[in-house]
């Protein structure tokens, strides 16, 4: 039974990088950069306005108020460039270039325009008030985003800015889910005496969506050691087209458990196949070929908890994603809590803030594993590292989901 850190660091290191492709930026939420990002221009471009107001000499301002002559108008796409002189004002608009000579902007609320082109500025205005400098933002050739990071809908607007219609990133690894068990039956199916459903495979198939790739689901493999070999041979033989492959179910020590044993059979290379983890103990790493094989508990809460200490590591590593961590903090427990005496338990919870602005991170309803129920709730999992316990209110290791 190896640490987490340990399975990490081991998925990490075998798990290939993809090559990358151009895609349009519109598309590219969620994808991560295969190119830096570099500012082709200062930004601002130009030195900016913030206001609708008057563009002046702070200067001629000490003695406010003072009358100045309205020498032109400065609008957004139409500047006025000429040389602003002491004594001139230009009306100018928000997002126009401030006309060289001019040093501040007075606001149209503090101004009062009077006959025969004048302008009264009734407060003394300070330098640099309401301009954005030239390349304030960020200056030419400088770096906006690095390679390596994850595309958020909030940097599109920046990578747009500076002229990238489309844009370098890494390939996504293509997915396989192939659920297995006797008793499952699809979701469109009507179970019989002693069926289940098979929530799994969607479930997944929604985690590798969400984690940024495509996921192809297999037919359902019975409880055959036969019928479980050819299933893997189809989706991570030399034919397949799948770089990751997830089984779900027959993992653990029951009679009728096989995908260990099929994927010995078969000559796969198995890294590891107990983690000291809670939920999610007899979780699978091992390699085919060149295919990723992750045989995840079939219990629903385990097969998502493995999937994104797991899978999800594995699908970042191969987009060559600078940082493969999930997003972690702290919050105060909102039960007391124990871990298990061998294994960190990462137990589901939802997250609320209290009137105190604590964020208060509460264990789940919690009937084991297989609750998946109580697990639709989870927006974290608390971290209890083995053999702790923690009192409520306490602080924990949280991390987001
Ligand atoms: P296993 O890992 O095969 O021992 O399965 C553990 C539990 O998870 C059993 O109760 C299974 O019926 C259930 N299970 C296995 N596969 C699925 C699936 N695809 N969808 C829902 N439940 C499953
Ligand atoms: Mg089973």
């Amino acid at each position: 039974m190896i640490p987490i850190s340990e399975a990490i660091e081991i998925i990490k290191r075998e798990s290939p990088s993809l090559r990358s492709e151009i895609i349009d930026l519109d598309r590219a939420v969620g994808r991560i950069l295969a190119e830096n990002i570099v500012a082709d221009s200062d930004l601002p471009p130009f030195d900016r306005s913030q206001m609708d107001g008057f563009a002046v000499i702070a200067n001629d301002t000490v003695n406010a108020p003072i009358e100045l002559k309205i020498a032109g108008e400065s609008s957004a796409g139409n500047g006025w460039h000429k040389e602003l002189k002491s004594g001139e004002a230009v009306r100018i608009m928000t997002g126009a270039p401030v006309p060289s000579g001019s040093d501040a902007v007075q606001k149209l609320e503090l101004v009062s325009e009077g006959e025969g082109s004048c302008v009264t500025i009734f407060e003394q205005v300070e330098k640099g008030q309401f301009i954005i400098a030239k390349g304030f933002e960020i200056k030419c050739g400088e770096q906006v985003f690095a390679k390596g990071k994850t595309i958020t809908a909030n940097m599109i607007a920046s990578i747009a800015a500076f002229g990238y219609e489309k844009i370098e990133v890494f390939r996504q690894p293509r997915i396989a889910v192939l659920p297995t068990g006797s008793e499952i039956v699809e979701v469109c199916a009507s179970p019989g005496l002693d069926q289940i459903r098979d929530s799994n495979s969607v479930m997944l198939r929604a985690l590798c969506e969400k984690t940024g790739s495509r996921s192809e689901l297999l037919p359902i493999a019975g409880d055959d050691l036969q019928t479980l070999k050819s299933a893997i041979l189809d989706a991570a033989g030399n034919n397949s087209t799948s770089q990751i492959l997830i089984i779900t179910g027959g993992v653990s020590v029951g009679k009728y458990d096989f995908t260990k044993a099929a994927l010995l059979e078969m000559g796969a290379e198995i890294f590891f196949d107990k983690v000291q983890l809670k939920p999610g103990k007899p979780a699978v790493f091992a390699k085919l070929g060149e295919t990723l094989i992750f045989g995840l508990p079939g219990n629903p809460v385990s097969s998502a908890v493995t999937f994104y200490l797991f899978v999800k590591t594995a699908i970042m590593q191969m987009q060559n994603a600078s940082n493969t961590d999930l997003k972690q903090g702290f919050a105060c427990t909102g039960a007391a809590i124990k871990g298990a005496r061998e294994r960190d338990t990462y137990l589901p919870a939802e997250l609320k803030t209290d009137s105190k602005a604590t964020l208060v991170a509460t264990p789940l309803r919690w009937h084991g594993s297989s609750d998946f129920i109580g697990f639709a709730k989870a927006e974290a999992l608390i971290v209890v590292p083995k053999g702790r316990r923690f009192d409520k209110g306490e602080v924990v290791h949280i991390v987001l989901l």
